[in-house]
């Protein structure tokens, strides 16, 4: 009889630190789930407010609500804190201008892809000596930790070019608009989002020689392939009801950046 009361008070105390466990795991229940985006790239994931654009956050609305989802939690997933934030379960997809390569498939899964793009230089107007990656020698070059853009120019071009890495592409793009700096490189449809904002008309200009394929898969939990089925399933609708070249149309297309037709829309990955 006399152990019983300890008993008893560990174990409401501990359905006490249960209960407060269930309430602070990641913010994902039968109907609400969380996702990772961009905040800072217009056409593809960008935060205005309470409001959410971009063709990531459309590809996001439409897969969550074929997975049955009725309320999304939108979290920043800036490019180096993508896998952790994925690994650590604060937020269950990713949909954030994020390659598929085999360095990442070591941490977390993919579904996908869905689009396609390429890594390419977003210089001044009026610059003319940048014409691609192999005219860079001693030039400022702006990019994000984290992402594959910075990783090639690393592996291919460090020792002619100075890298100058920040969190988000929107520091770099304001970098080379104060003229600190002399080119950005990331993705072709990143970069040309950028280039279309009202405050750097006429400023900027794509160079339009890619040196890479992006596949941009959603972010998942490693292994979890019941879920990048499912994922896999509501890109393929979204691709033969219309609403993927919708939604793109709607996006990335005011920015006048023309996919390239010839790998998009892709098929999804098998997955594993
Ligand atoms: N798609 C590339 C990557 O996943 C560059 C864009 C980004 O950093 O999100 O790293």
């Amino acid at each position: 009889m006399k152990l019983t009361k300890p008993f008893g008070v560990l174990a409401a105390a501990m359905a006490v630190a249960i209960s407060l466990t269930a309430c602070s795991s990641p913010s994902t229940s039968d109907t609400k789930v969380a996702i990772g985006i961009k905040f800072d790239q217009p056409g593809l994931g960008l935060k205005e407010g309470d409001t959410y654009t971009g063709f990531d956050v459309e590809v996001a609305k439409y897969v969550a609500k074929e997975l049955g989802y009725t309320d999304i939690e939108f979290k920043e997933t800036p490019s180096a804190q993508r896998e952790t934030m994925l690994q650590s379960d604060q937020v269950t997809m990713i949909f954030a201008t994020y390659s598929i390569t085999d360095d990442r498939k070591k941490k977390v899964s993919f579904a996908g892809p869905y689009f396609v793009a390429g890594q390419d230089l977003l210089v001044a107007a009026d610059n003319t000596d940048i014409t691609g990656p192999d005219t860079l020698n001693g030039k400022k070059l702006c990019s994000v930790v984290g992402s594959t853009s910075a990783q090639k120019v690393k592996d291919n071009f460090a020792d002619q070019v100075q890298l100058k890495e920040y969190d988000t592409y929107s520091k770099c793009v304001e970098a080379l608009a104060s003229g600190a700096i002399d080119a950005v490189t990331t993705d072709n449809v990143i970069l040309a989002g950028f280039a279309a904002q009202p405050q750097y008309a006429g400023k900027f200009k794509v160079v339009g020689k890619t040196f890479s394929v992006e596949r941009y898969g959603v972010g998942i939990k490693k292994g979890d392939t019941e879920l990048c089925t499912k994922i896999n399933t509501a890109l393929q609708k979204m691709v033969s009801d219309g609403a993927w070249q919708k939604a793109l149309d709607d996006t990335v297309g005011q920015s006048g950046f023309v996919p390239d037709a010839a790998v998009n829309p892709p098929t999804p990955d098998a997955c594993s």
